[in-house]
């Protein structure tokens, strides 16, 4: 390979915050119906004056802590100007030359286990535009102003990254950095995370950067990558035969497979930005800044190092647990209170894992609390109870929520220990199927597990099948 690929990353995050950025318009999601949540200052009347939302002040303050940025304590709005019907003032409030903070970093991880440190360029507060919807065939369009001046920050990255991969790494970890800290939702699809790319390509140990384009609205990780790689190889067979690439926004076309021209990239200058004058200086105090590290709390790469050390977790096992917020904080107090910690680890990615996905909740919303389920599970490794009978019991605790003593003394399900009662059902077992047995001394020693089933079936699953194997192979052989 002669090229490689330049790509930096600009995402917009919705805030969560209960207001707007600059108004006490609550903040609404698309099932309230359209422009209901909506006053003169969202809507750009003359003469509504902003006031800039604390809490959203407050979440840049912990990203910006958890990024590891410098903070500017003085940092100012500015007036992005542009016509377009979903910006009724005709502008937008963001920040300019003075961001709220900058040179921040995020350390990444590869699948193949290489570690990456990319750097933040800046992280900056400002409000969303309204949101359009184009009807048939475009003749109609309709603007919603519910969303407009919804709290945003925009998280710019160095252009760091190599590979359509490592910019997805990028994504899924500052997504998983914005959920934990609760800042944002973080969903991709709904547009609460929205992922613009610029990429260019360049000649190995060329250090001047290739012209770029810009990729526009990226909103799942397959669509990040795949525009990339398209666009990557555009670039290159255009400089291959000599042409040049042109500064220019695309969007990711999925039924063409390809990028379509938007527009033709803008300069910085045809915004024709100045400082917001109905904004004063935004002065950030260093209570503030105190408090903000204080609810920034464990972050998801602590965590995970937490989980390795104190359960004695591999690295991959702590990730998965650790993917996000809600079910690391489940699987903690499980694992605090388990006696097989990779027993219970596995039982997490795999049992709690597919109720999730099942019944399309998040792991706050389970019925069974985490301190039952460690029951269970030392019940479990105790060897009081089979695996199978213990999947049994945490699907009725999951419907029902009910504890594992009523589950259990209801189900009459405690494991048969008494080897002496094994052999006794054993016995049956062979007696019942002489025929078989006579194979099996035969050499025909596949009907092992046709015994295994029936002893099984027997005990109704009560019996540890270790024990039952062991009992079998005896009498079989002996
Ligand atoms: P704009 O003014 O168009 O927003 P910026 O200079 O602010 O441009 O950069 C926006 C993003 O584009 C940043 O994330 C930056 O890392 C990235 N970027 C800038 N130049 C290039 C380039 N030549 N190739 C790839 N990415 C780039
Ligand atoms: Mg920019
Ligand atoms: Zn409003």
């Amino acid at each position: 390979m002669k090229y490689e690929a330049v790509i930096g990353l600009e995402i917009h995050i919705q805030l969560t915050t209960r207001t707007k950025m600059f108004c006490s318009c609550p903040v609404v999601g698309y099932d309230v119906p359209p422009n209901t949540a909506v006053c003169p200052v969202c809507l750009g009347m003359p003469g509504a004056l902003p006031v800039p939302n604390k809490k959203a002040v407050h979440y840049a303050l912990m990203l910006a802590n958890a990024l590891k940025c410098k903070i500017n304590k003085r940092s100012i709005f500015a007036r992005k100007n542009y016509f377009y019907p979903d910006l009724p003032k005709g502008y937008q409030i963001t920040q300019d030359e003075i961001p709220i903070a900058e040179d921040g970093k995020l350390l990444l991880r590869l699948p193949d286990g290489t570690q990456k440190i990319v750097r933040i360029r800046r992280i900056h507060l400002e409000e969303d535009a309204a949101k359009s919807y184009h009807i048939g065939t475009g003749e109609i369009t309709l603007v919603d102003f519910n969303r407009c001046g919804v709290p945003l920050i925009e998280i710019v990255s160095e252009p760091d990254m190599r590979t359509p991969l490592e910019a997805a790494t990028y994504v899924m970890k500052l997504r998983q950095l914005v959920t934990y800290l609760g800042i944002c939702a973080g969903d991709m699809e709904k547009g609460n995370l929205r992922v613009d790319a610029n990429v260019s390509v360049r000649k190995i140990g060329q250090t001047e950067l290739g012209t770029r384009t810009e990729l526009k609205n990226l909103n799942s990780f397959r669509f990040l990558q795949k525009a990339l790689q398209y666009e990557i190889e555009r670039h290159i067979k255009l400089l291959e035969s000599g042409e040049k690439v042109e500064k220019q926004t695309l969007l990711w076309d999925e039924h063409q497979s390809k990028t379509v021209l938007m527009r033709t990239k803008e300069e910085s200058s045809d915004y024709r930005y100045f400082p917001e004058p109905d904004i004063l200086e935004l002065v950030v105090t260093d209570d503030q800044i105190s408090n903000a590290e204080k609810d920034v709390g464990e972050l998801p790469d602590e965590r995970i190092e937490r989980f390795m050390r104190s359960y004695n977790l591999s690295r991959e096992l702590a990730e998965s647990l650790c993917a996000t917020k809600s079910f690391s904080d489940y699987a903690d107090r499980v694992l605090e209170a388990v006696k097989d910690k990779k027993a219970a680890a596995n039982w997490l990615l795999v049992e709690v894992m597919r109720i999730i996905n099942e019944k399309n909740i998040s792991a706050d919303e389970l019925k069974v609390s985490p301190e039952e389920l460690a029951k269970l599970l030392n019940m479990l490794s105790d060897g009081e109870i089979t695996r199978p009978i213990a999947k049994k019991v945490f699907k009725r605790m999951a419907e029902s929520g009910d504890r594992v003593e009523e589950i259990i003394s209801s189900m009459q399900v405690k494991v048969i220990n008494d080897d002496s009662q094994i052999e006794k059902i054993v016995d049956e077992v062979l007696q019942e199927n002489a025929d078989a047995v006579r194979k099996y001394k035969a050499g025909k020693k596949g009907v092992f597990g046709f015994f295994m089933g029936q002893i099984m079936k027997k005990t109704r699953g009560q019996v540890d099948p270790k024990v039952v194997n062991k009992i079998l192979l005896e009498k079989l052989e002996g």
